[in-house]
């Protein structure tokens, strides 16, 4: 593969990075793709001069029907060179080309018109009318306006998702952004910024993007005074790292972190069905997504039959090279990553718990960052592997004994980000659903993610919302203006 962008995108213009360049691999491969831009510290700089120039100077923030007219661009530029932008995502993130179609690339794309739609038809302003607060009659009404500069840092996992969910939303509500995407998928973001500056009509400044190998620039952003927001999506130890960077300058965080969702199987469900469906979750995109469920929660008496079904189900997930249309289950990002899941396989073990299948590499893999679909039993929900991330193709089984075992088993969880329900009574699992402490829950397999619903996390899995009109609200400021009656001239 040629490589694609080498360049940052400051201030309207593509441009070398301060650092040279710096290599994205193929995950499935372990080969160098290309170069990427490696920005220094003076390139994040510039950017973020640029956006606050942006904002401050020009007319961005108050004209909605150019920030509506250049976001639809976007949308539509970027779909006409989906198929390029596809097979890039497929060789640097080790995207199943499947998940392409949905998730990983095309409805991220298509979901650009929500943000636009919803800045068109919103109400900038709502009057309150007159009333006399404290005796002083007086005409209320409540602005909504952007912050001002963002900053976005984005992980590797859904590229495309995670980076669009922001700058779409955060450029529809008026604010400008320096996006600072995961160094492993620079060409995802760097594709994004050519396509921006050779085809949409973003004044200078308004959108910048800035790849780089070293996190510290992600830090530099979140810390910087002229940065007034922040909205990350990354692990919940950078979360933390960011949140401490930007209470220096009391600036606005949003966060969306990591999981450990609860899929719950009530003692009336279809066990098979269940366990199909906890299969093709935990293994899509080899487990990366902080919102998959990776523990399955089951009834004690039906606990064997569990594990016997997931096991199965997990066997026959396709699993291998992420370009062939049929694999569900490609591989890691990278070496460091794949250690990180077996260093929690080997620990799963150290605990007390068996592999039903998988546990490691695959035989057939010399190359490539895989880890076999893994089905762990017979530990409790206080084991670390019950407990921490993994972000890897692995599947927990827990016993429960009835629903209130179950829903505590689900929440006994730093994490609150997501959950399922399976259960053959439609009430009564949406009853338990109720109980379960996180932000998006499926029941029977129900499907949450859409660009028009709110997505995010309870507890250390996040602050705030994205998507939805909530994700759009999440980058507006609220300012009330208050009129004092029969004191000035009116007209
Ligand atoms: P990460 O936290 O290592 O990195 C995320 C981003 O933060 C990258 O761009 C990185 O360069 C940057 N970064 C690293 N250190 C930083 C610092 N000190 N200050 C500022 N920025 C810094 O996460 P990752 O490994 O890229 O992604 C995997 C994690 O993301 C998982 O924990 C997963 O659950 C989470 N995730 C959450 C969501 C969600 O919506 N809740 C979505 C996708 C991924």
């Amino acid at each position: 593969m040629t490589g694609p962008s080498t360049q940052l995108l400051i201030d309207g213009a593509l441009v070398p990075g301060g650092r040279g360049t710096f290599a994205t691999v193929n995950p499935a491969t372990e080969e160098t793709l290309g170069q990427a831009a490696d920005a220094d510290g003076a390139d994040l700089d510039r950017a973020v001069a640029a956006a606050r120039n942006a904002f401050d100077s020009t007319d961005w923030c108050r004209d909605t029907a150019l920030r509506v007219h250049c976001l639809r661009q976007l949308r539509d530029a970027l779909g006409d060179e989906i198929e390029a932008l596809r097979e890039i995502t497929i060789a640097e993130a080790g995207a199943p080309r499947m998940l392409t179609y949905g998730g990983q690339l095309q409805t991220p794309v298509d979901d650009l018109a929500f943000p636009a739609d919803t800045a068109e038809r919103y109400s900038w302003a709502v009057d309150l009318g007159v009333a006399a607060p404290l005796g002083i009659t007086t005409r209320r009404t409540i602005v909504r306006e952007p912050f001002g500069v963002v900053g976005a840092i984005t992980p590797w996992n859904f590229p495309h998702q995670v980076s669009l969910a922001k700058i779409g939303p955060a450029l529809a509500a008026g604010n400008t952004v320096v996006l600072k995407p995961a160094p492993d998928t620079p060409w995802c973001a760097a594709e994004v910024g050519r396509i921006i500056a050779e085809k949409t009509d973003f004044p200078p400044g308004v959108i910048n993007i800035v790849t780089a190998a070293d996190h510290r620039i992600g830090a530099r952003l979140a810390e910087d005074a002229r940065v007034d927001a922040v909205s990350f999506t990354g692990s919940t130890a950078t979360g933390r790292s960011v949140m401490t960077a930007a209470a220096a300058t009391i600036k606005k965080v949003f966060l969306e972190l990591g999981g450990k969702s609860a899929f719950v199987v009530l003692d009336d469900a279809d066990l098979g069905a269940a366990c199909t469906a906890a299969a093709r979750t935990v293994t899509t995109h080899a487990g990366q997504g902080c919102a998959l469920t990776t523990r399955l929660v089951v009834p004690r008496e039906r606990y064997g039959d569990a594990v016997d079904a997931v096991v199965a189900a997990m066997s026959a997930i396709p699993f291998g090279d992420p370009s062939d249309p049929k694999t569900l289950c490609g591989p890691l990002i990278s070496a460091r990553q794949r250690d990180r899941v077996q260093y929690y396989l080997d620990l799963a073990i150290t605990e007390g718990g068996a592999f039903g299948c998988g546990g490691g590499r695959p035989g057939w893999a010399d190359r490539g960052f895989y880890i076999e679909p893994t089905v762990i039993a017979g530990l409790t929900n206080d084991a670390r592997a019950a407990r921490e991330e993994i972000f890897g193709p692995v599947l927990v089984v827990l016993a429960h004994d009835g629903d209130s075992d179950a829903v505590r088993i689900a929440n006994d969880s730093p994490y609150g980000l997501s959950g399922t329900v399976f259960g053959a009574d439609e009430q009564r699992a949406t009853r338990v659903a109720a109980r379960l402490r996180a932000g998006t829950i499926n029941v029977n397999g129900g499907m949450w993610y859409s660009a028009d619903v709110p997505f995010g996390g309870y507890k250390q899995s996040g602050i705030g919302r994205e998507m939805g009109l909530a994700g759009f609200e999440e980058y507006l400021e609220t300012k009330v203006v208050a009129t004092a009656v029969g004191t000035g001239r009116q007209r």
